[in-house]
């Protein structure tokens, strides 16, 4: 089967192949550095993260750029309300001054590279502080200027949706139109309810432009970075569903206009969200549920990426604590088969190994991936380096740390008693052997039987 995603320009799945070949250039819209990532926004990042090492399994070279967005996104896609980077610097007492912001943008963007590499996510080489580069901006919106898409009004320099007739096909907008205008905040000097912030004017704080010092708009920020470091056209675009309507529909406004309709993206890929119910989830809301308070509360980040991938990253996922503690104890139900393999390492499994680069191959089915995970570590056919072989093969992939598993020196007492106990057991002392298993529980670790004798495990 060859390798399919599913498009939300063509909401269809499609095979898949580079524009040049043997490369794949792929855009990461990264976080909004005010605050720390939320765990719904870091399952954009893994997923983003497994598609990168799918491409990668299947045989590509993989160029991947991330932006962190450190100036111009306001709390609303829609070019209203309060600027997010300034929202940081109020709540934290600091003046509102460019160096400030930037001090406050890499603080934060510190603390998400030390959350993607706690979920092993491998970072991408490429990423790039907004910031950096708004002389790029500025060059893309002076050239829609010249082409005669934009307009000025009293807080900014707009895009004129109406002057591009296929505006909102990602977002299905000929569908959808009604509904997408009565999701934009009217703001009476602009021409189309629809029509977006290229600039953003600020006399006080921000950057100088033809127009007047200000801000550039967010979503011109990933269309001239994806452009300088990818090229006017790329493979593949990836971000949370929520950047359809706004963010990525405006990215093809504007990119395509500047290049004279060159297709800007072949494939957009979306993830799904992250609902917590009751816990709330919006870091523009305060008190979010972050990696750290996972680890409070025991559950590991390979937990947490681990369950990401149970489900497919089109399904909304309902974050409850009982299923993060049962994806816990089935993760380190995982590592003891794992290292019960022995250090020996024979031959990748040739079966497995197609059926797993299938199922991931399929718009990443990480759930079947996973299923056939357990059907190796459990195949009483396989020999165990073999097996070992192909879990860390997988693991490539599925990054769940398998590959740094330690097996943990079992205490000489623990043995001693576990030893105990298996004699009583086979001697039908069940109350004995009932007692020296609950000694061995008491002193931090457990007895699993098996059709091959018992195992001892921390627990
Ligand atoms: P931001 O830092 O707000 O720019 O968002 C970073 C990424 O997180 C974007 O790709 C969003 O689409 C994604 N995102 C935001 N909220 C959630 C959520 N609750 N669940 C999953 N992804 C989210
Ligand atoms: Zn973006």
């Amino acid at each position: 089967m060859p390798l399919q995603f599913y498009n939300t320009l063509t909401r269809k799945k499609e095979k898949f192949s580079p524009i040049n070949q043997g490369e794949v250039r792929v855009y990461t819209c990264g976080p909004t550095v005010y605050d720390y990532a939320h765990i719904g926004n870091l399952r954009a990042y893994v997923f983003a993260d497994i598609l990168e090492r799918t491409l990668k399994y299947a045989g590509y070279e993989v160029k991947r750029v991330m932006n962190i967005t450190d100036i111009g996104h306001l709390s609303s896609d829609a070019d209203s309300g309060e600027d997010k980077m300034t929202k940081g610097l109020l709540r934290e007492g600091k003046e509102l001054t460019l160096p400030n912001m930037r001090e406050l943008a890499e603080f934060y963007a510190e603390k998400f590279k030390d959350d993607l590499r706690a979920l092993n996510v491998e970072i991408p080489k490429n990423i790039y502080y907004a910031s950096d580069y708004v002389k790029e901006d500025v060059e893309l919106v002076k050239k829609l200027e010249e082409k005669g898409y934009t307009y000025k009004t009293g807080d900014g320099i707009y895009f004129d949706t109406s002057k591009m007739p296929d505006y909102g096909i990602l977002w299905g907008a000929a569908r959808n139109r009604e509904e997408s205008k009565s999701r934009i905040a009217e703001n009476s000097e602009k021409k189309n309810p629809e029509d977006f912030a290229l600039w953003k004017f600020n006399s006080e704080l921000g950057f100088k432009s033809p127009w007047g010092r200000g801000f550039p708009g967010w979503h011109i920020e990933c269309s001239a970075m994806g452009m300088k470091f990818l090229g006017e056209q790329f493979d593949i675009h990836t971000g949370g569903i929520d950047l359809i309507p706004t963010h990525h529909t405006n990215e093809i406004a504007q990119s395509e206009c500047a290049t004279d309709k060159k297709p800007f993206v072949k494939f957009w890929l979306h993830s799904e969200f992250v609902d917590t119910g009751s816990e709330k989830m919006s870091k523009s809301k305060g008190n979010f549920l972050k990696l750290e308070s996972l680890a409070n509360k025991n559950i590991s980040p390979l937990t947490y990426r681990f369950w990401l991938l149970m489900a497919n990253y089109h399904t909304k996922m309902n974050f409850v604590w009982e299923a993060l503690e049962g994806a816990e104890t089935a993760l380190k139900r995982l590592y003891g088969l794992y290292l019960g393999l022995g250090s020996e390492i024979g031959n990748i499994h040739g079966e497995y190994r197609n059926k797993f680069k299938e199922y991931l191959e399929d718009d990443l089915d990480t759930p079947r991936a996973l299923a056939l995970l357990w059907d190796v570590a459990k195949d009483e056919n396989m020999s165990a380096a073999d097996k070992k072989a192909t879990i860390l093969d997988f693991d490539k992939v599925l990054g769940l740390g398998f590959e740094n598993l330690k097996e943990e020196e079992i205490p000489e007492k623990i043995k001693k008693l576990a030893e105990e106990r298996e004699d009583a057991r086979k001697t039908k002392n069940f109350k004995k052997s009932d007692d020296l298993r609950k000694e061995v529980n008491s002193l931090g670790y457990e007895i699993e039987d098996s059709t091959l004798g018992y195992k001892i495990n921390k627990i």
